[in-house]
């Protein structure tokens, strides 16, 4: 098996650490290498409702308009990666390392393959269900809310601020999804979220949670208020879908102060991520210059465990951005430093109750990294970093409840919570 920028190949890693699931280090060289799909497994895809074609499919249209791949998944539910460039329309390009795995067809199942290894059988997730219907007012309701495999997703606020004055995180290739719009919710877009969460909902025993998505606007006021206000719009919406019943809403979005975070709390949302991304200070104030600005590394710390009061231990989540402090030239030269400031930082916020997770770095093209050619960590810094912030939540009995929807994106230490929490053995 091949290797993606460590010095230990794959196969080397699985015997190295006999406790980190198998099929999580495969998924993680698949995020790094990539995948090519073979016309026969695009083929099985289709046949097996993984692949939407819209309708009124454009060809200007960079989006989702065209073609939908509901992508596939190993067999403990986990998410195989590097497919984001392989049969989408979207031009979006990830610097890979190394050669791509192949997804084919053998023996009439799909498999994942290296050269001509089979290496994992793999299975294709259909698209949801509400995918092809409109909304009454004759809006694609594919376009108003994202299913995943388990997940549905909201854009709620299609704009961040610190792309568009220069200060986006240097690791954020998200140009094209948070420039080109700046538009607020009106009663007519949010009953389209309302149709089709409703829709959405009849695909019974699929959805796990809700996620919204949201970009950094500290305009306003006070911090952030125009981000605020956006959220709450979206979550009434949802609470009008659910009526007195819980449900599990889950918010990626700025720091924003106490009482902002009773509003939401009353607005339903479950639990919250005002994201770090950088432990170290310094570094912080280099990777994400727009939240340093807006208004700093101890604004956004202090606001995260503010959080806790509000929606309880284990339901505020800081995410690093694992590897990012190994850019240069000015993270760390050296892993086990990188480590070790890491370390520090999850054991600081499990102290105060916030959980911590790790996304693993992705060189985006319109990233300044990705133009400044910058490097993907070892595999094995992975799994080491990984494997310790899943270490120090256990520590604090902290869980990632929240968060363990993640199987549909690349963050391998709520892998290892929800395996150890199931006692799954793969
Ligand atoms: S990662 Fe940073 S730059 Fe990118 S959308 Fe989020 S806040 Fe904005």
């Amino acid at each position: 098996m091949g290797q993606a920028g460590n010095d230990l190949s794959v196969k080397e890693l699985i015997v190295k650490y006999p406790d980190y699931p198998r099929i999580t280090i495969i998924k993680l060289d698949t995020a790094y290498r990539g995948v090519q799909v073979t016309a026969a497994a695009v083929a099985q895809a289709e046949q097996d409702g993984a692949i939407f074609r819209a309708p009124e499919a454009k060809e200007d249209d960079k989006g989702e308009g065209e073609l939908v791949f509901g992508g596939a998944q190993f067999r403990d539910g986990s998410i195989v990666r590097g497919l984001e460039d392989s049969i989408s329309v979207k031009k979006y390009h990830l610097q890979r390392i190394g050669n791509p795995y192949t997804l084919d067809i053998v023996d009439g199942k799909a498999w994942l393959l290296d050269g001509e290894k089979k290496v994992e059988p793999v299975f294709f997730t259909p698209v949801p269900q509400f995918y092809g219907k409109t909304t009454s007012r004759g809006i694609p309701m594919n376009k108003v809310v994202r299913g995943s495999s388990n997940v549905l997703g909201i854009n709620v606020y299609n704009y961040c601020y610190f792309w568009k004055h220069k200060l986006a995180c240097q690791y954020c290739g998200s140009v094209q999804n948070f420039t080109t719009k700046n538009e607020t919710h009106t009663e007519a877009s949010l009953q389209d979220i309302y149709e089709t969460v409703n829709e959405a909902l009849k695909e019974q025993g699929r959805w796990t949670s809700f996620a919204f998505i949201v970009g950094s606007d500290p305009q306003g006021e006070r911090p952030y208020d125009r981000e605020v206000e956006e959220i709450i719009k979206v979550s009434r919406t949802l609470q009008r879908v659910f009526g007195k019943r819980p449900f599990p809403l889950r918010l990626i979005s700025s720091a924003v102060p106490q009482d902002q975070l009773l509003r939401y709390r009353d607005a339903g949302v479950t639990a919250i991520e005002p994201h770090l991304e950088v432990w170290d200070k310094q570094l912080f104030n280099i990777i994400c210059p727009g939240k340093a600005k807006f208004f700093g590394w101890d604004y956004w710390v202090n606001n995260a465990i503010a959080g806790v009061e509000v929606f309880g231990r284990g339901n505020v989540c800081s995410q690093f951005v694992c590897g990012a402090e190994l850019s240069q030239p000015h993270g760390f030269k050296d892993e086990e430093a990188a480590l070790r400031s890491n370390f520090e930082g999850a054991a600081f916020f499990a102290r105060h109750g916030v959980t911590t997770s790790a996304n693993i770095l992705r060189l985006a093209q319109g990233s300044l990294f990705y133009a400044q050619k910058q490097k993907h960590p070892s595999l094995e810094y992975v799994i080491r970093l990984t494997k310790g912030l899943h270490d120090i939540r256990r520590q604090y009995h902290l869980g990632v409840d929240c968060n363990d929807f993640k199987r549909c994106g690349i963050h391998p230490d709520t892998d290892l919570a929800r395996l150890f929490n199931h006692e799954v053995e793969v």
